[in-house]
């Protein structure tokens, strides 16, 4: 009888030991290492390969799905959980990924390994890593049968590396049921980091509008033995000249005042006074150069900005051309339309006979921190990391957030992976990495956050 009692206590254990192999976190950990490996390096894409990746496990837990391909092999996936009547959330995500140079990595690029305790892989941060994070979230919504006070939709999609006319972009156009009734959506863009003992955890609410433009100029050709006193290359110079001693005058947006002013909290003295009233420090020159100098990412938020990136003048060095360009990557606040900034521009550089062409730009917005889904980051995170701080952020660089921003839906850039400061990422650089243990609490911390505004 001991015997048996015994045995079964051996048998309940060994149970549970299975039952516990098998986790969430352990189910998105190996669902991560297999959704590396998947080849969706863009160029070219090939994201059917991560639809079908996607598809089977829906398929094995009865999750039906939709999917469209934009282009051939430009594969995008949707999944749908009925709930009430609050305005819907999107869990959005791109299955794409940069390229890498093989080169310059310690292990193949799409390892998907786990080494010393970090899982490697192009794409393991931006943004197979998060995306895992709301595949794992959304899987256990559907598991737990809870009744939903609003649908959730889970949309993985291609090409947002090279601008997302294949995958969001396309979408809209082409299936704008998807976004129907849609309110609120969680993307890539913020994240947690940790100095010292502090964890903050950005929420990008907002990003600097791209605004690419080309200069071009027409005057008489000639030869390069008799030159004349302007001609298309010293207009296309003098206009690229006038803006460089002419930087655009510092403003300050509400978010990024907001940024600049929970940011201090943790500052060098140094920088703390100017970040926690940026309003006035702009005002002084030398810090504004500082900031220029030391921080170029940070002086990128605190005006508008045009980088010179491409130019072309003759194609033999004595003839003077008939034509010259160069093209400009400018990013502006996202509090003026791209046509205003435009003219703006042409006021300065237009006596130059310069014209100014538009080759692409978005429209500006910003979605505000005024809603259930942001007091949900801001609750959640502080309950789960005591002391932690939630503050919105502005960024930069852009990500599919414009197109779904433009469409009305309050989209917040959000990763609970914490990142110490100094840790190496590798984000579209060499050996991209996320630490198994920060993934693996992210996968609790995402699914608590969702839970908290989509059950009431
Ligand atoms: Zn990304």
């Amino acid at each position: 009888m001991k015997i048996i009692k015994a045995g079964i206590v051996i048998l309940f254990f060994i149970f549970c030991g299975v039952l516990k192999s098998q986790t969430l976190e352990d189910e998105a950990v190996g669902w991560l290492q297999n959704y590396i490996q998947i080849d969706t390096i863009n160029p070219p894409g090939n994201e059917y390969r991560a639809v079908d990746f996607l598809a089977e496990i829906f398929e094995a837990e009865g999750i039906e799905y939709q999917t469209a391909e934009s282009a051939p092999g430009r594969g995008n996936i949707w999944a749908r959980l009925e709930g009430g009547n609050e305005p819907g959330l999107i869990l959005l995500q791109h299955s794409d990924v940069v390229p890498a140079d093989e080169e310059f990595w310690t292990i193949p690029v799409l390892s998907g390994a786990i080494r010393d305790g970090v899982i490697l892989g192009r794409g393991a941060r931006d943004m197979k890593g998060l995306g895992t994070l709301q595949l794992a979230t959304f899987i256990a919504l559907h598991r737990s049968g809870v009744e939903l006070n609003r649908d959730v939709v889970f949309l993985a999609t291609a090409d947002e590396e090279a601008g997302g006319m294949f995958g969001v972009g396309w979408l809209i156009e082409n299936r704008p049921e998807i976004f129907e009734d849609i309110g609120i959506l969680l993307n890539e863009g913020g994240g947690g980091s940790r100095v010292g003992q502090s964890v903050v955890f950005s929420v990008e609410v907002t990003q600097k509008v791209p605004v690419w433009l080309r200069l071009y100029a027409i005057d008489q050709p000639g030869h390069g033995s008799s030159p004349r006193t302007t001609s298309s290359v010293t207009r296309i110079v003098q206009a690229l000249n006038t803006l460089l001693e002419n930087p655009f005058p510092p403003r300050i947006i509400g978010p990024v005042n907001e940024y600049f002013s929970a940011l201090s909290v943790d500052m060098e003295e140094e920088w703390a006074g100017s970040y926690a009233n940026i309003q006035s420090a702009i005002n002084d020159p030398n810090f504004v150069a500082k900031l220029h100098d030391a921080r170029p990412g940070h002086n990128s938020l605190i005006r508008d900005t045009c980088s010179m990136t491409r130019m072309s003048g003759s194609n033999k060095i004595n003839v003077i051309p008939p034509t010259a360009w160069a093209e400009l990557d400018c990013r502006i606040l996202p509090d003026k339309p791209a046509d205003q900034f435009i003219s703006e521009l042409d006021d300065l550089i237009g006596y130059t006979g310069v014209e100014i062409q538009k080759i692409m730009a978005f429209t500006p917005a910003i979605s505000e921190t005024n809603s259930r889904l942001y007091r949900a980051i801001d609750s959640v995170t502080q309950e789960l990391h005591p002391g932690s701080r939630v503050l919105p952020s502005v960024s930069t660089g852009f990500t599919d957030s414009h197109f779904t921003r433009d469409l009305g839906i309050i989209s917040y850039g959000f990763n609970p992976i914490i990142t110490s400061r100094g840790e190496h990422t590798g984000v579209h650089g060499n050996d991209e990495q996320v630490g198994e243990e920060a993934f693996r609490r992210g996968v609790g911390d995402f699914y608590a956050v969702v839970r908290n505004v989509v059950i009431d």
